[in-house]
């Protein structure tokens, strides 16, 4: 396990590094304990294509909500098949249907923190477990949490080193990465739908719009708490009961 003295000292020198210089240094520092969560949006599947373009050990999963859009779990195969490589699936322990039965039916619309907290949080939370470090794709410019982010963070929610290769990068520079080296992307994002979640959260955006306004519109949500810069009780996020939840 890295020391916070050790990633602060490593987000330093790497800044300003291409994305394929980080990923090698995160992979010569941490494999085989080092994993990298992709949702599918564009900047994920850059990561994908670097990832397996340049043979680093790195374990890939993606967080099946079971609410995924068809075009995603397309992709999905699309990504696997192309790259000749296994992106791992991990679910929540609770089934849509089940979550339904315990605590009511679209909790996503009644307490998208709760659904979330249920259908992602807690399931990278034990996905991480066992992992020293993780890499995302998150860019500085998509909301204002992640304006901050620097390409080597001690992840304070989870307890272990955070990578952020295109931390620094602009859409303009993930689109441009896409054409080039022709990486397969969701059809959705051709469609007006820039981020891509799970379908109940996601709608496409108008022109003018944020690339995140389609996410959760209308119910004062932004993230769905996986890049959170505070420990979960700091935001008041716990696994609460089913009677909590009829009632947010
Ligand atoms: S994005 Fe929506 S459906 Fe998916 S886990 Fe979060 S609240 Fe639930």
């Amino acid at each position: 396990m890295a020391t916070t003295v050790e990633i602060d000292a490593a987000a330093g020198t790497l800044e300003g590094r291409s994305p394929a210089d980080v990923l090698a240094w995160a992979a010569g520092r941490f494999a085989p304990r080092i994993t990298f969560a992709t949702a599918f949006g564009a900047e994920g599947c850059v990561l994908v294509d670097l990832i397996a373009r340049h043979h680093l050990p790195i374990d890939v999963f993606t967080l099946d909500t079971g609410l995924l859009f068809p075009e995603t779990y397309a992709l999905w195969r699309r990504l696997e098949e192309r790259y000749g490589l296994t992106i791992r699936a991990v679910h929540p322990e609770l089934s849509v249907e089940g979550q339904a039965g315990v605590y009511g039916a679209v909790l996503w619309e009644r307490a998208p923190d709760r659904c979330c907290e249920i259908r992602k949080v807690a399931p990278l939370r034990r996905a991480l477990s066992g992992f020293d470090a993780w890499i995302t794709s998150i860019r500085r410019d998509q909301t204002s949490d992640r304006s901050v982010a620097r390409v080597a963070e001690w992840d304070l929610r989870f307890g272990l080193g955070k990578v952020n290769p295109l931390a620094g990068w602009t859409s303009e520079d993930v689109e441009r990465y896409v054409r080039v080296h022709r990486v397969p992307v969701n059809p959705l994002h051709a469609r007006g739908y820039p981020s891509i979640g799970c379908m109940p959260c996601t709608t496409a955006v108008a022109p003018g719009e944020g690339p995140r306004a389609g996410r959760w519109r209308g119910r004062g949500k932004t993230e769905c708490g996986l890049h959170a810069r505070l420990p979960l009780a700091a935001h008041g996020l716990v696994l609460g009961t089913p009677e909590e939840a009829s009632a947010s």
